[in-house]
């Protein structure tokens, strides 16, 4: 009875430490957000979750290990299926938040355990459990406002009256807030600066740098940026990626840019 007691706590040990090696089989995250304008705008259809057309804004795709040389762990752990209970206080945060617009309708829950079964597994330890791994999605996604950082992007335009001439001139300039300021103050000229919108999803098409730009200002670190392709053949942005550290509570600038294919100016479509 007593040597089954040490076979018995010794298997306890041996899976103890084989969750913590896989804990530390990866070197950063990649925390993916999707536009769902541009999911739903592409030769594939969408179905809006059954709680309803989720709102315009970028929605979890998924925290996701990687390593440095490009490689990544899956599917760690079959014996790990997503338990609904353990996550059910975060539901109605995961259904605004995280919502799957594939088809057909679900209430996400597929989703979320495939996410939890491919990505969440390689990172399992005692931190992030099944709870814990999706709540440091939904932190980061609070922490990583992507729609407002594209809206404050700083595109504006100035109206300025040139005083050194009888005819007042006005001129038309659309640039980059501080580039703006500077201009204006070079020239002399007295300039009435208003802002229009920024970076927005209005179908308009944006340049690829200044999106990129809007959010490092926004977050601090440089985003990578996934376009996919609508049926009119433009490109458009899609997903964007940025770095979290091991914790899955920090970002990081990326050890590796995702590299995925973009035009220079893309579309920000509607939703
Ligand atoms: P896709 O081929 O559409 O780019 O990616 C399909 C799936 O493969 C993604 O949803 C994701 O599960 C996985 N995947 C693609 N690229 C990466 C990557 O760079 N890192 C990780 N960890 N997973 C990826
Ligand atoms: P990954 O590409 O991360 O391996 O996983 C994507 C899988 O989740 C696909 O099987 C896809 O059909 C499903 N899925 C469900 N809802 C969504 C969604 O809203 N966006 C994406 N990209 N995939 C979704």
């Amino acid at each position: 009875m007593r040597l089954n007691f040490s076979i018995f706590i010794k298997l306890l040990m041996i899976q103890y430490l084989s969750v913590l090696c896989v804990s530390e089989d990866f070197d950063f995250f990649y925390f993916v957000q999707q536009w769902p304008g541009a999911y739903c705008d592409t030769k594939h259809s969408c179905c809006y979750p059954r709680t309803g057309k989720p709102a315009a804004d970028f929605g979890i795709h998924g925290l996701w290990p990687q390593n440095k040389d490009g490689s990544y762990p899956q599917n760690c752990n079959p014996d790990s299926a997503l338990d609904e209970d353990q996550i059910s206080d975060l539901t109605s945060s995961l259904q605004k938040d995280w919502p799957s617009l594939s088809c057909p309708s679900s209430t996400g829950f597929r989703f979320w355990s495939h996410e939890w079964e491919k990505h969440g597994t390689c990172a399992e330890s005692e931190e992030i459990d099944q709870h814990g791994y999706f709540e440091a999605a939904l932190k980061l996604k609070e922490k990583a406002n992507l729609l407002q950082a594209l809206r404050n992007a700083g595109v504006c335009v100035c109206v300025c009256v040139c005083v050194d001439s009888q005819l007042f001139t006005f001129l038309f300039h659309v640039l980059i807030k501080e580039a703006l300021i500077r201009y204006c103050l070079l020239t002399k000229m007295s300039c009435s600066a208003k802002y229009v919108a920024g970076i927005q999803p209005d179908d308009g098409f944006y340049d690829l740098g200044s999106i990129k730009e809007a959010i490092k200002d926004a977050t601090g670190f440089t985003p990578g940026i996934e376009c996919n392709i609508d049926p009119s053949k433009n490109s458009q942005i899609y997903q964007v990626f940025m770095c979290v550290d091991i914790s899955g509570s920090e970002f990081i600038e990326c050890p590796v840019v995702p590299k995925r294919r973009c035009a220079s100016k893309v579309q920000f479509p509607k939703f």
